[in-house]
């Protein structure tokens, strides 16, 4: 076990630091605050990077941290927080991690017990989310889907009885392709592609995978899309043993069947009722 006060000791710390994902008015004052006070940036691209910094005239050292060379780049800021250097974390826009390369070294510096400390701001998936219409809550974020067309069609085939919406990233070349499987495989559901969030041309798409299909021919930006999750009745397709072994664990733990269940509900997307129909048929 190990417990982080963020701010009451004397540790060195892994900032996670988002950056705009356009504007550039949604850099944070306090993300300019700690960019400037921590000994070392690691970000995706010196040189992307470099620019965003010398805006918002931070003189840092900069150093790259890649997914494609993540053991490395994690055992190197591991290395500077043991020797006592406060590291922030950035991504080329955005949130770290979030489709975005630092799972590593957060996992390892939490392990370690050195603070990792996120400050709030810009994600792509969350503005897309919150204005698509669509329900809010529960939500899964997928990211970005495979791109070979049957490995697509298999991934989305695992999430098609989820009853969450569902959240993807997709680029603009494959936006046609990759609406057209979700169509194969989910059937005609409500979405929404929201496109240049917070730049001068942002828009929102919004209506059914087949209506949105056509207008998406020369469609260019970065895109988030949206996906209402499965209407139909789940109780089908629920894995009871999972919904009764779920609420088993709970009640050993401490909790009262109604909690249990409600959390169940709230870790799964299923209705109450449906669960607790599952559970009262098991005690039957
Ligand atoms: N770390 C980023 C975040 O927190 O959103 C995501 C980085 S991921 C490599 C890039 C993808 O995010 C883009 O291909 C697009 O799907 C989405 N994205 C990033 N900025 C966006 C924007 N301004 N509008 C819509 N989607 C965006």
């Amino acid at each position: 076990m190990i417990r982080q006060k963020s701010f009451e000791n004397e540790k060195p710390t892994l900032f996670l630091v988002p950056t705009p994902i356009g504007n550039l008015s949604e850099m944070t004052p306090r993300a300019i605050e700690v960019l400037n006070s921590v000994d070392v940036i690691a970000c995706e691209d010196t040189r992307t990077s470099g620019q965003l910094l010398k805006h918002f005239d931070i003189r840092k050292r900069l150093i790259a941290y890649q997914n494609f060379n993540e053991e490395a780049s994690a055992a190197g800021i591991i290395n500077l927080l043991s020797q006592g250097q406060n590291v922030a974390l950035i991504s080329d826009a955005g949130y770290p991690l979030i489709n975005d390369p630092g799972q590593k070294v957060v996992m390892e510096a939490a392990a370690k017990g050195f603070n990792v400390v996120p400050l709030s701001g810009p994600n792509a998936m969350l503005n897309g989310l919150v204005a698509s219409g669509l329900i809010a809550q529960p939500f899964i974020f997928v990211g970005f889907l495979p791109q070979g067309n049957g490995e697509r069609n298999r991934k989305l085939a695992e999430y098609k009885n989820y009853p969450m919406t569902l959240v993807f990233y997709e680029a603009p070349h494959r936006i046609e392709k990759m609406m057209k499987s979700v169509l194969e495989i989910f059937g005609d559901r409500r979405c929404c592609i929201a496109r240049e969030l917070t730049k001068v041309h942002e828009e929102f798409l919004r209506g059914t995978v087949s209506e949105l299909i056509p207008e998406l021919e020369g469609l260019k930006g970065e895109m988030v899309v949206i996906v209402e999750g499965n209407r139909d009745d789940y109780s089908k397709d629920v894995d009871s043993d999972l919904i009764i072994r779920m609420v088993r664990e709970s009640v050993e733990l401490g909790m009262t069947t109604s909690d249990a269940v409600r959390d169940a509900a709230k870790k799964t997307g299923i209705s109450r009722n449906v669960i607790y129909r599952i559970v009262h048929q098991c005690d039957n």
